[in-house]
Formats: structure tokens, sequence, C-alpha cells
């Protein structure tokens, strides 16, 4: 019945490319030509972030230049695009674009990404917006991100363990250093929430990593209040081609 149903909504509403719009045959997402155009993240991936590193793993922990620089409080973390190009369009479109069924297909290529991060238990959250800033753009799309990722993953979602009592200036265009002091105390774990957490894995997910600040407050956040140990998941990640 339901396999009936679904092949009626698709014959009304083809499964469309989200890159170029192009009828495609599942609901994979990407047409051939625009899957081969987004820059997936893979081979040799720095443990605590995921951006590519050159060279292969040797054995011992990989990590890129700037989480040697800026310890991070969690444990590992992966990404499953670089933020550019095709990548970013549909990443800008996610967020601003009122696209909410980019999270889904989206969410198969973190699933995918995370497969070293994942453990039974595991509570997956969302980075939080303010309340104001999801006013104005409806949805938060870290939390859709982290919602499709629940679905994928079997593992259970709190959308509100984080929340931003304080709101922080846009972070564009700010240093790692300035991006890490507005943050201060910007993000914490939802009072009624706390027993969610005690002693569990936390996988945090957010759309984008820059410096990493946003996630650094989250995870000093779940850790404060008694998460065993936090990972992170971004969609994408700001990074050099190595
Ligand atoms: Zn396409
Ligand atoms: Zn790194």
């Amino acid at each position: 019945m339901r396999m009936r149903f679904q092949t009626a909504v698709s014959l009304l509403y083809p499964p469309r490319c989200l890159g170029c719009g192009e009828i495609v045959d599942s609901d994979f997402g990407l047409c051939g030509t625009c899957w081969r155009d987004t820059p997936f993240i893979g081979g040799t991936v720095c443990e605590s972030c995921g951006t590519p590193v050159p060279g292969k793993a040797d054995g011992y922990r990989t990590e890129c230049d700037d989480c040697m620089r800026t310890p991070r409080p969690w444990t590992d973390g992966r990404s499953a695009l670089l933020y550019e190009g095709r990548a970013k369009r549909m990443i800008l479109a996610l967020k601003h674009g009122d696209r909410p069924e980019i999270a889904r297909p989206a969410s198969l290529w973190m699933a995918r990404a995370a497969r070293p991060l994942l453990r039974d238990h595991m509570l997956i959250a969302p980075v939080p917006l303010h309340w104001t800033r999801l006013l104005k753009r409806r949805y938060n799309q870290s939390a859709l991100l982290a919602q499709a990722l629940a679905q994928e993953t079997g593992l259970a979602v709190c959308p509100d363990l984080l929340t931003r009592p304080k709101r922080t200036a846009a972070l564009g265009g700010k240093t790692a250093q300035q991006r890490f002091d507005d943050l201060a105390g910007a993000i914490a774990v939802h009072p009624r929430r706390r027993h969610r957490l005690a002693a569990r894995a936390i996988l945090l997910v957010d759309d984008v990593m820059t410096t990493g600040a946003t996630l650094a407050v989250s995870a000093e956040a779940c850790l404060a209040a008694g998460a065993s140990e936090v990972c992170v998941l971004t969609l994408a990640r700001v990074a050099k081609r190595p």
C-alpha cells in the first residue's frame, strides 16, 4: 500500500536533481553530472574535523594544522562535503532559500561520513539558532539535518538539547579568537533536557564548520552538563584542498 502510494506520488512529483532540477530515477538527490561536480570529502581526513589531509593514514592519529593549533573539546569530527562550488550553493539554499528537502539526501551523505563516529545509544543534537534568527528563517537547518540523520541512522535525536539564550552578532569576517570570545556562554544545555545527556555520547550536528567556535562552545556545554563524550558532524567543512 505504502509502495503504491509512493509510486503515485513519484509520478506526480518525479524526484528531481537538487543541483539542476533534472528528473532523476531515485530520491538520491543528484544527477550524474551534479554528483561529479559536488566536492564530496574522501581519502585521508583529519580525525578531529574531517578536512582532507595529504598522505595516507599511518596508524597514528591524523590531524590537520588547524586542529593541532586549536585543540578541540570533542573527540572526533567528520564532514561530508567541502564548502565550495556546488556544495556551497546547496547549503546556502538550505539555509536561506527555503529548500528543506535538501536535508534528506544531505543526511545520507553525512551518515556515510560519520560511520567511524557512530556508537550505540549516541544522542544526536543540532547546534541551536537564536530564536530571533529562527523567526527570520522559519527553520533551523541544523535541526533539519539532525532529524534526517536520526531517521537515517536509527539513533535518537533531541532537537532542543542545546539552547542559545544570548544573541551573538554574525560570525562572518571575524578571526577565530573573536568568534570564540563572542560565543562564550552563548550556548547552554536546556535545563529540562539535562537528564538525556548524562553519561551519554553526543553527536553534534551543524551545517558548516568554519573555525569550529560554535561547535566548541556547544561541545563544552554538553561535557560540562555530564555527557560522556562529544563527536561532531557537519554537512560541509570550510577547508583548503590538500
Ligand atoms: Zn543535476
Ligand atoms: Zn582538523
